[in-house]
C-alpha cells in the first residue's frame, strides 16, 4: 500500500553546487510507492473516494506508453478493487500486444495490474477531452469515471495540498517539476505566506501559467522558470542524463529524466547563478516518477545516447 510516512525530508549535499550558504533538502514523495509513486498518489487519492461515492467500478484514463500516470492508475484500481481502462496514444502497439508487452515494462506491469488497454492513433488521442470522443468511450465502456490525462482536476488539486505540512514550513522556496499543473496549484494553494513556489515546465509553451491560474486563486507566491525543459516533454540530452548519473551517484537519490531530472538541473543551475538570496532554505520536492527510467533507457539505447545509471 502506498505510504506517505515514507516521504522524508532530506539534505542533499551535492559537490556541484558552488553556492554553499544556501540549504537544500528535498521531500521524498517518490518513496510513497514504487509504481503510484510521488504526486500521482496524490492526485489519485481523493478521485478513487469520489469514483466509490458515484458507484462506479471502473477508473478510464489516457496516457503515452510510457506514463507515470497509467502505471498508478493501474495500481492503485488494483488495491480497491476497481477496474480500469486506458487508452493508449500509439495504434501501433495494439497491432501485437504481446511483442507491446515484451519491450514495455510501464504497459506490462499496468497490464499485470488488470489494466484493459484501448490504443488509438495519434491524431485520435488528440481529440481525447472532445466532447465527441467521451461519448464513444462511453458507449463502449461501463459507466467510468474519467480521469484526465495527467490526471490534474480539482480533486487532484486537493490532494497536492497535502505534500506540504508543518515540517516544510520552514523553507522559503518550494521547487517542483510541471507537466500539466496540476502539483504545483496544490503546492500553491497551501503554501504558508512567508513561501514561493518556483515551477520548473518540462514542456515547452506558454500556456501552463493560465491553466495553473484554474486551480488557485493565489497570483503572488509563485513563479514559472521556463529555462529547463530541455527542448520539451520527453526531451532529453547527454548532458540532463550525465548530471542525473552524477547526482545519483553522490546523494543516492534516483531522478527520473522526465521531470525530476529536469527539475534539479535546474535548481543546482539557479543556486549557482545565484538566483536566491543568501541563507535561502530550499525544498524541492521529488514527485517520483523513477518507473519510468528503463523506458526512457529503451529510447536512449536506440539512439546510442548515454543511458541512466
Ligand atoms: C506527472 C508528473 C509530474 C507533473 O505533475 P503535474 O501535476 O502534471 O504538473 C511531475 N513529476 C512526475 C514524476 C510526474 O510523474
Amino acid at each position: 500500500m502506498p505510504n506517505i510516512e515514507n516521504s522524508t525530508l532530506q539534505k542533499i549535499t551535492f559537490s556541484e553546487i558552488v553556492q554553499d550558504d544556501i540549504s537544500l533538502y528535498i521531500k521524498r514523495e517518490d518513496l510513497i510507492h514504487p509504481e503510484i509513486s510521488g504526486n500521482k498518489y496524490r492526485k489519485l487519492k481523493y478521485n478513487v473516494v469520489q469514483a466509490k461515492l458515484e458507484n462506479r467500478g471502473t477508473l478510464l484514463t489516457f496516457g503515452g506508453a510510457y506514463s507515470n500516470h497509467i502505471s498508478a492508475v493501474a495500481a492503485i484500481g488494483k488495491q480497491h478493487n476497481l477496474k480500469t481502462i486506458g487508452v493508449i496514444r500509439g495504434d501501433e502497439l495494439g497491432v501485437d500486444l504481446e511483442k507491446t508487452l515484451a519491450n514495455n515494462k510501464t504497459l506490462k506491469f499496468a497490464y499485470d495490474c488488470g489494466m484493459q488497454f484501448k490504443f488509438v492513433t495519434r491524431s485520435d488521442y488528440r481529440e481525447k477531452t472532445s466532447k465527441v470522443f467521451i461519448e464513444k468511450l462511453q458507449n463502449e465502456f461501463d459507466n467510468f469515471y474519467l480521469i484526465p490525462e495527467g490526471g490534474t482536476n480539482e480533486l487532484a488539486v486537493n490532494g497536492c495540498e497535502e505534500i506540504l505540512n508543518s515540517e516544510t514550513d520552514k523553507f522559503d522556496y518550494i521547487c517542483v517539476a510541471v507537466g500539466t499543473g496540476g502539483t504545483i496549484a496544490g503546492l500553491i494553494n497551501s503554501a504558508k505566506k512567508h513561501q514561493k513556489v518556483i515551477g520548473f515546465p518540462v514542456l515547452k509553451g506558454d500556456f501552463l501559467a493560465s491553466e495553473i491560474k484554474n486551480y488557485t486563486e493565489k497570483t503572488t507566491n509563485w513563479s514559472l522558470n521556463t529555462d529547463y525543459h530541455f527542448g520539451g516533454y520527453a526531451k532529453t540530452s547527454d548532458e540532463l542524463i550525465g548530471f542525473i548519473n552524477r547526482f545519483k551517484k553522490e546523494t543516492n537519490i534516483p531522478l527520473d529524466p522526465i521531470y525530476t531530472g529536469k527539475l534539479l538541473f535546474g535548481v543546482v543551475d539557479a543556486i549557482n547563478k545565484k538566483v536566491f538570496e543568501k541563507d535561502a532554505k530550499i525544498l524541492v520536492i521529488h514527485t517520483g516518477g523513477i518507473q519510468g527510467i528503463e523506458g526512457m533507457n529503451t529510447i536512449l539505447k536506440k539512439k546510442n545516447s548515454l543511458l541512466i545509471e
